[in-house]
């Protein structure tokens, strides 16, 4: 099986991942654009297992449906790296931006477009909803 690796800015924290994506998705929801310092997250989630090397920060937030999302940053350079959700061990969700590789798929669910910004347009084909709809 293929496997890709995730790393942070300064590169100490790196996330290694088998196979292709279950899903690939973007969030416009405020929480992600503070938590990213972009207007939108890109978000790829793999089936366990994962490997981690380096250390990282740790940044936990209920989401609106209450699930409990643990977010993984690097406490060198800040990037956000990877995140799980509590009670789910089987899978792990990479910030695309941290594969550095543009030809890494586009998303096909774009999630909280009731608060994208009107100038971020959605790849052709891809499922919009107005909130989560987990
Ligand atoms: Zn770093
Ligand atoms: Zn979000």
């Amino acid at each position: 099986m293929s496997s890709r690796t995730a790393s942070c800015s300064c590169g100490q924290l790196q996330v290694e991942v088998q196979g292709e994506p279950r899903g690939v998705g973007m969030c416009h929801c405020l929480a992600c654009q503070r938590r990213t310092g972009s207007v939108f997250a890109a978000l790829a989630s793999f089936n366990t297992p994962y490997k981690v090397t380096g250390t990282s920060s740790e940044y936990v937030r209920t989401g609106d449906g209450g699930s409990r999302f643990r977010f993984r940053f690097c406490p060198a350079c800040g990037s956000n790296v990877f995140h799980t959700e509590e009670g789910d061990t089987g899978r792990v969700s990479v910030a695309v931006g941290t594969f550095a590789d543009p030809a890494f798929s586009a998303p096909r669910v774009s999630v909280y477009d009731c608060r994208r910004h009107p100038w971020v347009q959605l790849p052709a084909g891809i499922v919009a909803f107005d909130k989560d709809p987990a």
